[in-house]
């Protein structure tokens, strides 16, 4: 059968509030063209990110129930662990509020000033507390990752020769190699197991020690599965504990493939390593056996672990980003290729060649998206990384907006909703206008800068 068919059904529903274009364009224009400035009430589709907005299984309703909130030693610690070592062998696992909490606290005991730490591709968080250390954050993606028309299967794999040059000539600056699976920043592209095998190797060779940013681990896993010679009969699940059995340890964000709103850890081998890292945790986060969390949040985290490895959910997930990716190709909207596994990346700068890099190509669409249809997506491009740190500005190596998807929250008929948005953009797009930013703070602008149309817009696919 061809039809992408959600491989759960519904029992509790949010209702969408429908808004008409007229009221869209008064309400972007009230939160100064930024998207970040709405309410999230008045978005009809909401792909700013897929981070926390995963909808919960009623298994996973369920076991908030059973969360026990005592201070030490709660049971619901003791599930989450164990959900943890299932997957993910390591000895020590140390539950954090999030991601970031995991990395502060990794960066805290192995950064330092003249330290440098590679990965694939550093996550934003994880480059900001690498470089808050003093630690130089160093991205080493193969050339295909950074070039948005290669097919190659596996972008987000580490350029293991540069990696090897790196411990060779610089090594005793080197703490630990980082790899992101998939890589985020890369575009959501998947590590192959020999990469993560060979680059593993190579960090062990020079006793180096490998951890994983496991944020997306299991959409990697089933690419792993369906894309690399000899994965296809293997388990799901058996990938994954490959894939971390060759690292000495990961951090993670539970928003991200644990189906929760809120969490994260760090889990590694080495036992003084984990005691230091506890020492910052309890000074931090809290208690080693409930960090930052609540004991419910335990639970769901630990039941997610389970449905996540699920593979008609993966074939679910996969498919449906897939099939938004080629109607798009097929409307002549260019997109980052292969789909990725948490989002589409459009090329919103050679979709609106009339829009110059600094008029922020990517910040135009993300509007007409909303206007259009209701649709919130994230300009990334040169509005996040354009401004340099003595204020000038530069275009950034591309301007993309993504559409992240949400896991398990929106149907194949909002996917056709999307589709069809974009059809009605795309034959409208020349009267699409540039911005410019009337104020913006010092760092991280995207969030809260203010814009204003360049033109007075025609009724733009409206
Ligand atoms: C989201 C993310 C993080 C940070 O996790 P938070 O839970 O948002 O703090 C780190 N690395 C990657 C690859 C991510 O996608």
């Amino acid at each position: 059968m061809k039809t992408i068919i959600e491989p759960f059904r519904i029992k509790a529903v949010e209702p969408i509030a429908m808004t008409s274009a007229e009221q869209r364009r008064e309400l972007i224009a009230r939160a100064h063209y930024n998207l970040f400035g709405l309410h999230s009430d008045d978005v009809i589709i909401d792909l700013l990110t897929d981070s926390g907005t995963s909808a919960m299984s009623a298994a996973q309703w369920g076991a908030l129930m059973r969360g026990d909130e005592s201070y030490a030693g709660s049971p619901s610690f003791y599930r989450f662990e164990a959900a943890v070592k299932e997957l993910m062998p390591f000895r020590h696992v140390i539950p954090t509020h999030q991601g970031r909490a995991a990395e502060a606290i990794l960066f805290s005991v192995l950064g330092g000033s003249g330290k440098i730490i590679p990965s694939n591709t550093h996550f934003d968080t994880t480059r900001g507390n690498i470089e808050v250390t003093g630690a130089e954050a160093l991205d080493l993606v193969i050339a295909e990752g950074r070039d948005p028309r290669s097919l190659h299967p596996f972008k987000g794999n580490m350029d293991v020769e540069r990696l090897e040059q790196l411990l060779v000539e610089r090594g005793e600056h080197v703490p630990v190699v980082m790899l992101t699976v998939t890589n985020n920043a890369g575009g959501g592209q998947p590590v192959s197991l020999d990469n993560v095998r060979r680059t593993a190797e190579v960090a062990r060779r020079h006793g180096k020690k490998l951890f994983i940013d496991g944020c997306r681990f299991a959409e990697n896993a089933y690419f792993i599965k369906l894309r690399e010679p000899g994965q296809a009969a293997r388990s799901v699940p058996d990938i994954v504990r490959e894939m971390f059995g060759y690292a000495d340890g990961m951090t993670m964000s539970a928003k991200k493939d644990a189906f929760a709103n809120i969490g994260g850890w760090l889990a590694l081998n080495d036992d003084e390593l984990a005691a230091a890292a506890r020492r910052r945790l309890i000074l931090t986060e809290g208690f080693p056996t409930y960090g930052g969390l609540a004991g419910r949040d335990l639970e769901a985290i630990a039941q997610g672990l389970s449905e996540i490895v699920d593979e008609n959910y993966l074939r679910y997930r996969a498919a449906s980003n897939e099939y938004i990716g080629e109607r798009l190709v097929a409307l002549g909207v260019p997109i980052v290729l292969p789909v990725g596994g948490h989002a589409v990346f459009v090329d919103a700068r050679e979709f609106l060649p009339h829009i110059p890099p600094l008029e922020y190509p990517g910040q135009s669409l993300a509007v007409a998206l909303y206007e259009c249809g209701g649709i919130r997506a994230c300009e990334i491009g040169t509005v996040m990384f354009g401004r340099q740190p003595d204020g000038s500005e530069r275009p950034a190596a591309m301007d993309l907006v993504r559409l992240a998807m949400p896991r398990r929250v929106y149907t194949q008929s909002h996917a056709d909703y999307i589709v069809e948005v974009f059809a009605e953009i795309a034959a409208t797009r020349e009267s699409l206008s540039g911005y410019r930013i009337a104020s913006q703070p010092d760092v991280l602008r995207h969030f809260t800068a203010e814009f204003e149309p360049l033109r007075r817009r025609a009724a733009a696919g409206v």
